[in-house]
């Protein structure tokens, strides 16, 4: 199983701040959910960009990814919520990961 959440990991193009906690894979229903954690200390600041701390995380989300080889992909993550000093609590974008 950890070959397998590497191998996600790699896919995805993830970085050291991110884990792939775990990899569904349900063959009837043709659908494979990824679960990510972020694991990093810092955070950088959706509005302005600047690096900053990690408040917190956003509560559990899923999302539908581009199909893996005809199978439905669903990302499961709660998104790390960076603290920035000016535009206070954000949640980090999803986007460009
Ligand atoms: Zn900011």
């Amino acid at each position: 199983m950890d070959q397998v959440k590497a191998h996600c990991g790699l896919l995805f193009g993830l970085d050291a701040s991110w884990h792939v906690t775990d990899v569904a894979l349900e063959l009837k229903q043709k659908r494979i959910t990824d679960s990510l954690e972020f694991v990093g200390s810092g955070a950088v600041c959706p509005e302005c960009a600047a690096k900053c701390g990690l408040k917190d995380h956003a509560s559990e989300r899923q999302w539908r990814h581009l199909d893996t080889m005809r199978f439905e992909s669903i990302l499961t993550v709660a998104m790390p919520r960076s603290d920035c000093d000016t535009c206070d609590v954000k949640t980090v974008s999803v986007v460009g990961r």
